[in-house]
C-alpha cells in the first residue's frame, strides 16, 4: 500500500530517459562490531572530513574532524549483496566481449542483469548506463577523536614503555585504527527514476547488507534502518547536513555511545521539516516507512523471493534486445568512447 503512496515519484516501467522523479530515502549506519574504513590498503588513517559540527549557533563555528563512509564503501557491499541473489537465481548474464559472467569491477559488464539496470555501468565497446542509485559520503554524528580507537599490534619494550633504554622512541610500533562499535552515520540516498520492485531490490540491499569495508569475520559488522522515505522532484538536504542538524537538535554534552533512541527521535525531527522543502510531494509517515519495509521483507522472502527477482529482470526484456541491435548497428560504424565512471 505504501508504495502505491509514491506512485507519483515511481517509473510504471523501466525508460532510457529519465524523467525527474526522485524517491529518498534517510538511512541509519551503525557499527556493530569494530569496523574499518581505509582509503587504500593498511597503514592509512580512516577516512574523515573537517566541517562544521552543526548549523546553528556555537555549533555553527565550531570545525570538528568526522568520520567519513565513502560512497564507494556503502555501494560496493550492497551491489554484491544483490548479485549474489541474482547469480543464485540464474539471472546473470554473460556479456558479449568475453563470454563470461557479468562481474563487478571488469571491462565487461553483461549489460543485461538487474544490478547493470539499476547502479550503472561503463563498458569499453560502446554503451553506459548511468548508475539511478546516487549516494553520497555519510558522516558520523559524532568527532573522529571520540569513536576512532586504536589497537597496538606490537612494539612495546620490556620496560612496558615505548622508549628504549637509551629514551628513543619505538620504531617497530604498529598502531591500527578501527571504529568502535556503536558509532552511527547518517546517510542521505537519492533514488532517481526507479519503477516499485526496483525500488524493492534497492531496499533490501540495504537492510540485508550487514558487512562494510575492511571485513573480516570479526569486524565489519553494521546495521541499517530506514528513518525516512520521501518523494519530490529533486534532491533533498545532503547527508552532511542531515547530520548537522541531527548535531543541533541532540543535547550537549554528546559522547559515545549515543542513545540510538534519542538519536534517531533527533533526526526524525530533523526529517519532518523536510516536508515543505524543495519540491517534496510525499513524506512516508512512520506507519507506511514500516509497510513499505514489510512489503519489501515479503518480496525478498524464501517464499516470494524467485517470483520477485524474475519479474524484476524481466522488465528490461525490451531494452536488452534494443540494447543489442544497437550494438549491431554501432559495430558496423566506428567504436564510441564510453566515459568509465568509477
Ligand atoms: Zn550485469
Amino acid at each position: 500500500m505504501s508504495i502505491q503512496k509514491l506512485s507519483s515519484v515511481i517509473a510504471t516501467i523501466y525508460e532510457n530517459f529519465p524523467k525527474g522523479r526522485f524517491i529518498t530515502l534517510v538511512v541509519l549506519r551503525t557499527t556493530h562490531s569494530e569496523t574499518i574504513f581505509r582509503t587504500e590498503g593498511s597503514g592509512e588513517p580512516m577516512c574523515s572530513e573537517f566541517v562544521q559540527a552543526g548549523l546553528e549557533g556555537e555549533n555553527q563555528k565550531t570545525i570538528i574532524q568526522r568520520l567519513v563512509m565513502t560512497k564507494r564503501k556503502q555501494v560496493a557491499p550492497e551491489r554484491r549483496y544483490g548479485r549474489e541473489h541474482l547469480r543464485a537465481h540464474e539471472l546473470l548474464y554473460t556479456n558479449i566481449k568475453d563470454g563470461s559472467l557479468c562481474s563487478l569491477n571488469t571491462n565487461a559488464p553483461c549489460e543485461m542483469c538487474t544490478d547493470c539496470f539499476l547502479y550503472g555501468f561503463a563498458a569499453g565497446g560502446g554503451g553506459a548506463q548511468k548508475s539511478r542509485i546516487w549516494t553520497e559520503d555519510a558522516f558520523s554524528i559524532l568527532p573522529a577523536s571520540d569513536v576512532v580507537g586504536d589497537r597496538t599490534i606490537n612494539a612495546i619494550y620490556e620496560t612496558g614503555t615505548m622508549r628504549d633504554e637509551k629514551g628513543n622512541p619505538s620504531t617497530a610500533l604498529n598502531t591500527s585504527e578501527y571504529i568502535k562499535p556503536g558509532v552511527h552515520f547518517l546517510d542521505v540516498v537519492t533514488l532517481k527514476d526507479v519503477t516499485a520492485d526496483e525500488l524493492r531490490y534497492i531496499i533490501g540491499n540495504i537492510l540485508f547488507t550487514s558487512r562494510y569495508g575492511a571485513v573480516s569475520s570479526r569486524v565489519g559488522r553494521m546495521e541499517n534502518q530506514i528513518l525516512g522515505v520521501f518523494g519530490s522532484i529533486t534532491e533533498l538536504p545532503s547527508s552532511l547536513e542531515l547530520v548537522q542538524a541531527t548535531y543541533d537538535v541532540l543535547g550537549k554534552p554528546l559522547e559515545h555511545p549515543l542513545n540510538i533512541n534519542q538519536l534517531i527521535t533527533a533526526s526524525k525531527q530533523v526529517i519532518a521539516n523536510w516536508q515543505n522543502k524543495r519540491g517534496v510531494s510525499v513524506h512516508l509517515s512512520e506507519a507506511e516507512v514500516t509497510n513499505l519495509l514489510t512489503d519489501v521483507e515479503t518480496n525478498w522472502s524464501e517464499a516470494e523471493r524467485d517470483n520477485f527477482l524474475k519479474r524484476l529482470s524481466q522488465s528490461y526484456e525490451p531494452f536488452r534486445q534494443v540494447a543489442t541491435e544497437k550494438k549491431k548497428a554501432k559495430a558496423k560504424g566506428k567504436n564510441t568512447l564510453v566515459e568509465v565512471e568509477s
